[in-house]
């Protein structure tokens, strides 16, 4: 999808604010214990390469990508000589290409490693390829799920020594975000049940994404898996008030391309859902639902000199409409998500509109809009 660089519409991203999210998480790390920032889907849609210099600046040691091609995308941008975990599963037949990039894949299952094993050797892959193994100990994603599983993977893998470079393994937690605890120590004990079985365990061991670093510490974990709070956005939502206060970093301002004043008896929009009364003032945005604004935002507000307007008739494809106090020119600034005249309208609101997470909008907005950073 093109950049839309020649329109007044754009993500801001304040890398200071990245910076000190990392920092302040890092700061309260137990010694020996590291924080991988994780940067998966365009690091949430703040941008990849970017993010990653922020956090590598303030004292993450390496980081995580959903996919093989992230991965690539990172280690080919030049910069990063830390390790490169693949949280997802990738394809045995990658094999080539993992040992190239020097990436670390996340291990599922034995029937991985043998497969994996074979096409080593077909390819004349000679590095052995790291990885992380991946303990399902109740999120029901991916994983070993018992003790005996593990204790058999432990065993299968003393086979193939030679061939894999066991790096580190990790849980990940369904609940963490939730004030009930309940689930959480439920999964802790598996975790732990399975953890016990290992003869002898890889440099990392790791259970903590945001959320479980913020309010769950748990004492043999060694790596922190950062994503969201990095971002400056807080993982539950709003259900737990977070240990040290998280800078947003994602802004989104834009500007009317056009203010009219309506009269009475026209509708806004498609499908004609919203009716002029009286004569009102209409300013209309360039961005719609390709930007990854979503037509549920009808009824939300966007700040204008600092005033909450409200989006009235649906959000178009590539343009929305706002319902102005009164005149105002052309080019007016717009802010979507940000601060403008000390009013603030947050992700985590915008998000309960969409009755979704910040996650989702954050990691949806489109690359037709430019990432700016500051
Ligand atoms: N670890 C795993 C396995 C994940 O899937 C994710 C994100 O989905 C994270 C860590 C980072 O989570 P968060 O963004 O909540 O910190």
């Amino acid at each position: 999808m093109v950049v839309a660089r020649n329109r007044n519409g754009q993500i801001l991203i304040n890398e200071t604010a990245i910076e000190t999210n990392v920092h302040n998480a890092v700061t309260r790390l137990q010694p020996g214990t590291e924080l991988f920032a994780v940067v998966k889907a365009d690091a949430y849609g703040h941008g990849a390469i970017q993010v990653a210099q922020a956090a590598l600046r303030a004292g993450a040691t390496g980081f995580c990508v959903a996919v093989l091609d992230e991965a690539i995308q990172l280690r080919q941008a030049g910069f990063v000589s830390q390790p490169i975990l693949v949280l997802g599963l990738t394809d045995e037949t990658k094999v080539d290409l993992i040992a190239k990039y020097d990436i670390t894949v996340t291990v599922a299952d034995v029937t991985w490693l043998r497969a994996a094993a074979r096409l080593k050797h077909e390819l004349r892959v000679e590095k052995s390829l790291k990885f992380f193994l991946a303990l399902d100990s109740g999120m029901g994603r991916i994983g070993l799920q018992t003790p005996t599983e593990v204790r058999d993977f432990d065993v299968n893998l003393q086979q193939m020594q030679d061939e894999f470079d066991w790096q580190g393994l990790y849980t990940h937690f369904a609940t963490a975000d939730s004030p009930d605890e309940q689930y959480f120590n439920f999964q802790l004990q598996n975790f732990r049940a399975m953890l016990a079985v290992i003869e002898c365990l890889p440099r990392y061991v790791s259970v903590a994404n945001s959320a479980a670093d913020l309010w769950h510490p748990v004492p043999e974990a060694n790596l922190v898996r950062y994503g969201i709070a990095m971002y400056g956005l807080n993982p539950s939502g709003t259900a737990i008030k977070p240990p040290f206060s998280l800078q947003p970093a994602l802004s989104l301002t834009s500007e009317l391309v056009s203010v009219r004043q309506v009269v009475p008896g026209r509708s806004i929009g498609y499908g004609a859902t919203y009716s002029v009364i009286k004569p009102t003032w209409i300013g209309t945005i360039p961005l719609g639902y390709a930007d990854g604004l979503r037509r549920s935002l009808q009824g939300f507000s966007v700040l204008v000199n600092g005033e909450r307007c409200p989006i009235v008739g649906r959000v178009c494809m590539d343009q929305m409409m706002v319902k102005l106090p009164g005149s105002v020119p052309v080019h007016t600034p717009v802010t979507l998500i940000g601060t403008d005249h000390g009013e603030t309208i947050t992700l985590q609101e915008m998000a309960e509109q969409c009755q979704t997470i910040h996650y989702e909008l954050a990691c949806g907005f489109s690359q037709r809009l430019p990432r700016v950073y500051y």
